[in-house]
C-alpha cells in the first residue's frame, strides 16, 4: 500500500464531466489499495474572473488581504465538488480548505510561503480509508488570516502535502502529457520529457514553462519528494523529476523556454563611481520589484549606461522609481521597453559542452533576431529579444538543439 498525493489543476477539474473523471481516477488508485490524499485548484478560469471581479470594483489596486479572501474561494468550490463527486462513488472523501487542513504560512498576501503543514487530520482522514479533498493555492498565516501562494501555488500545495506526509509519490495531473522540450502549445515537434533533474526543471520553471510552479520543485529537491507529471485525460505515464544521477540520457538542452512577462529599462550616463548601483536597486527593491538581468556597460568619461529587466507587470512602477532615484543622481536618462520576452534553452549537458551559447546566438542572427541582453548559468542560456519575435526564436531554438538530433545523449566514452 502507497501513500499517494495527486494534484489535478484547473483545466482538470474545468467543468463536472472533468471533475467526475478525476473522481473515477481517484477511485481507481484507492481500489488498487492506495490511501490517496487529492489536491484541487479552481475550475479553469475561476481565478482569473475572480481577479478581474476584484479590479472591476475600479480605484486603486485591490487590497492584498481582501484579494487572498475571494481567491480562496475558487478553490473551495472544486474541492466540495470533488468530494461529493467522490462519495457518489462509493468511496467516502472529505473536503479541507487550507485553513481546515492546517496549512500554515508567513503573512505575504498573494505570494504566501509555506511555514508548515498540520497533518493530523489529513493522517487521521487517510486512517479511515478516506480520501482527503484538499484545497491547493491556500492557507493561514498565524492570526489566522487567508493567505495564497501566487499562481500556479496549487503545484507547492501538493508537494507541501507529499513532503509532510512522506507520501510515496506525488502525482501532478495536467493537460499535457508532461513535461516536454518546450511548450507544446508553441512547439508542434515538442516532445516528452522521460525524465528531467530537479535542476532544470527549476530552471524550466524559472525561465517561463509553466507546467509546475517553480516553488514547487524546490520544495521537491529540497525534501526529496518524487513528482510525476502527467496527463489527467490519459493513462501514458509522464515525466518524473529527478535527482541529477538518475537522468539517463543527459540532452545537451532539454528545454527551449520563453518568458513574455518582461520589461527592459535603461539608464543613461550615470557616474561610474562605487555605490551606484545599489542606489539604484535599492528603492526598487524596497517596492518590492524583482530584478532579473542586469547589464553595465563599460564606462566612457567616468559615466555609464544601465540596463535591467523587471516583470512587465511592474514596469510602470519600475520606470517610476527609476525615474525619480535617477534624477537625484543626475543621470542623463532613464528610459523603458515593455514589449521584450525572454528565451532561454536548459540542459544540463551544457555544462560538458563548449559552444551551446554561441551556435544560440548563431540561430537567432540567422532569422534577423536582434539579442538585446545576455545571461548564463551552467546549465541554462538566456536572452532578451523584441516580444513579437518569440515564437520564430522558440521554434527556430527548438529546431536547432532538440528536432536536429543535436539534443543526443552526451556521454564522455
Ligand atoms: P494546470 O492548470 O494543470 O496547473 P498549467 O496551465 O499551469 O496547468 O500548466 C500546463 C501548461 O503548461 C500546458 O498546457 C502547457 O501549455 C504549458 N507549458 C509551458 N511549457 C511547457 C513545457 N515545457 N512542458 C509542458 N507544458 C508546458
Ligand atoms: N488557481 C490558482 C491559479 O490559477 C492556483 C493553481 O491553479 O495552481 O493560479
Ligand atoms: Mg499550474
Amino acid at each position: 500500500m502507497a501513500l499517494v498525493v495527486q494534484k489535478y489543476g484547473g483545466t482538470s477539474v474545468g467543468d463536472p464531466d472533468r471533475i467526475r473523471n478525476v473522481a473515477r481516477r481517484v477511485v481507481e488508485t484507492v481500489k488498487q489499495g492506495h490511501r490517496v490524499a487529492v489536491v484541487v485548484s479552481a475550475m479553469s478560469g475561476e481565478t482569473d474572473r475572480l481577479v478581474g471581479l476584484a479590479h472591476d470594483l475600479g480605484g486603486e489596486v485591490p487590497e492584498p488581504r481582501e484579494l487572498d479572501v475571494i481567491l480562496s474561494t475558487g478553490e473551495q468550490v472544486t474541492i466540495a465538488l470533488l468530494a461529493m463527486a467522490i462519495g457518489r462513488l462509493g468511496q467516502p472523501a472529505r473536503s479541507f480548505t487550507g485553513a481546515q487542513m492546517g496549512m500554515r504560512t508567513d503573512t505575504a498576501h498573494n505570494r504566501a510561503r509555506i511555514e508548515s503543514v498540520d497533518t493530523r487530520i489529513l493522517r487521521e482522514t487517510l486512517e479511515r480509508g478516506h480520501v482527503a479533498v484538499l484545497a491547493g493555492f491556500q492557507g493561514t498565516d498565524d492570526d489566522g488570516n487567508i493567505t495564497t501562494l501566487g499562481r500556479g501555488g496549487s503545484d507547492t500545495s501538493a508537494v507541501a502535502v507529499a513532503a509532510a506526509l512522506g507520501a510515496d509519490v506525488c502525482e501532478i495531473y495536467t493537460d499535457v502529457e508532461g513535461v516536454f522540450t518546450s511548450d507544446p502549445r508553441m512547439v508542434p515537434t515538442a516532445r516528452k520529457l522521460e525524465r528531467v533533474s530537479y535542476d532544470e526543471m527549476i530552471e524550466m520553471a524559472s525561465l517561463g514553462a509553466k507546467v509546475l510552479q517553480i516553488r514547487s520543485v524546490r520544495f521537491a529537491m529540497r525534501y526529496g519528494v518524487k513528482l510525476h507529471v502527467r496527463s489527467s485525460f490519459t493513462d501514458t505515464t509522464g515525466t518524473w523529476v529527478v535527482p541529477e544521477e538518475q537522468v539517463m540520457e543527459q540532452l545537451v538542452v532539454s528545454g527551449v523556454t520563453y518568458n513574455r512577462n518582461e520589461a527592459k529599462i535603461r539608464v543613461r550616463g550615470v557616474r561610474d563611481v562605487p555605490g551606484i548601483a545599489a542606489r539604484v536597486f535599492s528603492p526598487l527593491a524596497q517596492e518590492g520589484v524583482v530584478v532579473d538581468m542586469i547589464i553595465q556597460n563599460l564606462s566612457q568619461d567616468g559615466a555609464t549606461d544601465l540596463t535591467f529587466t523587471v516583470p512587465r507587470d511592474a514596469f510602470k512602477r519600475a520606470l517610476e522609481v527609476t525615474r525619480t532615484t535617477c534624477g537625484e543622481l543626475g543621470a542623463a536618462d532613464v528610459d523603458g521597453d515593455p514589449n521584450v520576452a525572454k528565451v532561454s534553452i536548459v540542459g544540463l549537458g551544457m555544462k560538458d559542452h563548449a559552444g551551446v551559447a554561441t551556435r544560440m546566438f548563431q540561430v537567432l542572427a540567422d532569422e534577423g533576431i536582434n539579442i538585446q541582453l545576455i545571461s548564463t548559468s551552467e546549465i541554462k542560456v538566456s536572452v532578451v529579444i523584441e516580444e513579437k519575435y518569440t515564437e520564430l526564436a522558440v521554434r527556430a531554438l527548438h529546431d536547432e538543439f532538440v528536432d536536429a538530433g543535436a539534443g543526443e545523449p552526451v556521454a564522455e566514452s
